[in-house]
């Protein structure tokens, strides 16, 4: 910190629903920050604490060191927090912690998660105001090769931005849908990773505004585009061993990969409303543009909810899943420790891994599909909030005091969504009413 003359630092954590918070200390209260971390009202961040046991506690966590290279005034440096009750256990409402529980789980049955996300978001002309439609920055399409000043300069100066950060990006290309982009992130562990999206999701929003722009990660501001998602790519590592890689196998994934992937759409509905948080979210779901809405896999089939890819023999660690549900809006914290909890109980379990899909599962009819035992992914967040509440599986991935308040809290969201009148009511009946 003395050698680069570091003015702030700032303390990073997560509220329940995967917004930022930030605390800024001086240098000089850093090693009693260590010591005893820094007090916070705990009341005052969504989903941590009822008010008669607000005091919480933020401890920095030294390994996530970085500079924030966009604050070029006076020197600042972040670090993540986890959070404890002032006696010093986790706190139960720490995201970061309920990630740590789940991570722990799969050390004791002997492996280590890695993820590698598929970010999608949107560039916006300013100004972006709530309640307009939004007007994207550029008319590009798949892979289109948009010229300056259209997104391709915000592209090279967020991986820059990302870089300085020790955060590696593998692809980046315009996506589908009019200043849609998408920035796909080197794997890491899973808590790495969480910790990734974040800072990521910050650094996207910078780099907007410096390039007098906007970002969004919204899964769904169009009604007649593609979505943002946030395609995961997943694996179990033993040691140095990907426990996915099965060179016998038709499709070289190990009985340990088939069995997490069994899990994974055995649990799928329930962990939904995690995974796609928002009302929103379901506009996505339903809109084909690539987003997944049935509860099946396939190898090569962009409609599945997962996705087995196709990799080379001789690349065995590269042996992995790809989950296409979540969305970019997620809590990644809670989201990788329900995904990782559900594929785990497919291991535990031995569950089976069903048939391959049909490679258009939106082109058979509901009967067809009903046949094969293909379900739906929930169609909105009602069904969702329902499957979850039944969820063993998640009560207790997320603890007590994260499914209770995340089930009210959406639940409210709904309740709220459910009493619009829309736009399209509008349009489509008032002039026949
Ligand atoms: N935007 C699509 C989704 O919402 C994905 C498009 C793609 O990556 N092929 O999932
Ligand atoms: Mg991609
Ligand atoms: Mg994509
Ligand atoms: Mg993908």
């Amino acid at each position: 910190m003395e050698e680069r003359d570091v003015r702030f630092v700032r303390l990073w954590f997560t509220d329940v629903l995967g917004f930022l918070k930030s605390v800024a200390i001086a240098p000089a209260e850093l090693e009693g920050a260590f010591a005893e971390g820094v007090g916070f009202d705990g009341s005052a961040i969504e989903g941590y604490a009822r008010v008669y046991e607000s005091d919480m506690v933020a401890h920095p966590d030294p390994s996530t060191f970085q500079m924030l290279p966009w604050r070029t005034q006076s020197n600042t440096a972040r670090m993540f927090c986890d959070i404890s009750l002032p006696d010093g256990s986790p706190s139960f409402a720490d995201p970061r912690h309920v990630l740590k529980r789940a991570l722990t789980k799969a050390s004791d049955m002997g492996f280590t998660f890695y993820t590698h996300p598929e970010i999608e978001f949107f560039l916006f002309k300013p100004p972006v105001v709530p309640g307009v439609e939004p007007t994207p920055l550029d008319t590009g399409g798949y892979f289109d090769h948009t010229t300056l000043g259209d997104g391709t300069d915000f592209r090279r100066d967020a991986i820059q931005m990302l870089e300085r950060m020790g955060i590696s990006v593998e692809f980046s290309h315009h996506e589908g849908a009019p200043g849609q982009h998408e920035i796909d992130l080197r794997y890491a562990d899973a808590l790495t990773m969480a910790d990734n999206i974040m800072t990521f999701r910050v650094v996207v929003k910078e780099v907007a505004v410096s390039q007098g722009i906007e970002a969004s990660f919204m899964p769904k501001p169009f009604t007649n585009h593609a979505g943002s998602g946030m395609h995961t790519h997943m694996s179990l590592f033993e040691g140095d061993n990907n426990a996915f890689y099965d060179a016998s196998d038709v499709y070289r994934l190990s009985k340990i990969g088939k069995h997490f992937v069994a899990g994974l759409l055995h649990h799928a509905g329930e962990i939904t409303a995690v995974t796609n948080q928002w009302v929103n979210s379901y506009k996505r779901l339903v809109g084909g543009g690539e987003a997944p809405s049935f509860i099946c896999w396939g190898r090569n089939n962009r409609s599945a909810l997962v996705r087995i890819p196709m990799f080379k023999p001789d690349k065995s660690s590269s042996a992995r899943i790809e989950l296409r549900s979540l969305d970019s809006a997620a809590n990644p914290y809670l989201a990788y420790a329900l995904i990782l909890n559900a594929g785990l109980s497919g291991i535990e379990n031995e569950y089976e891994l069903p048939e391959e899909a049909a490679d258009d599962v939106w082109a058979l009819t509901d009967r067809e599909r009903r046949a094969m035992g293909i379900q739906s992914l929930p169609h909105n967040l009602d069904e969702a909030i329902a499957l979850m509440e039944n969820s063993e599986l998640v009560a207790e991935t997320l603890g007590e005091h994260v499914f209770d308040y995340f089930l009210r809290n959406k639940r409210q969201e709904f309740e709220e969504y459910r009493r619009q009148v829309t736009p399209h009511e509008l349009s489509t009946l008032l002039p026949r009413l």
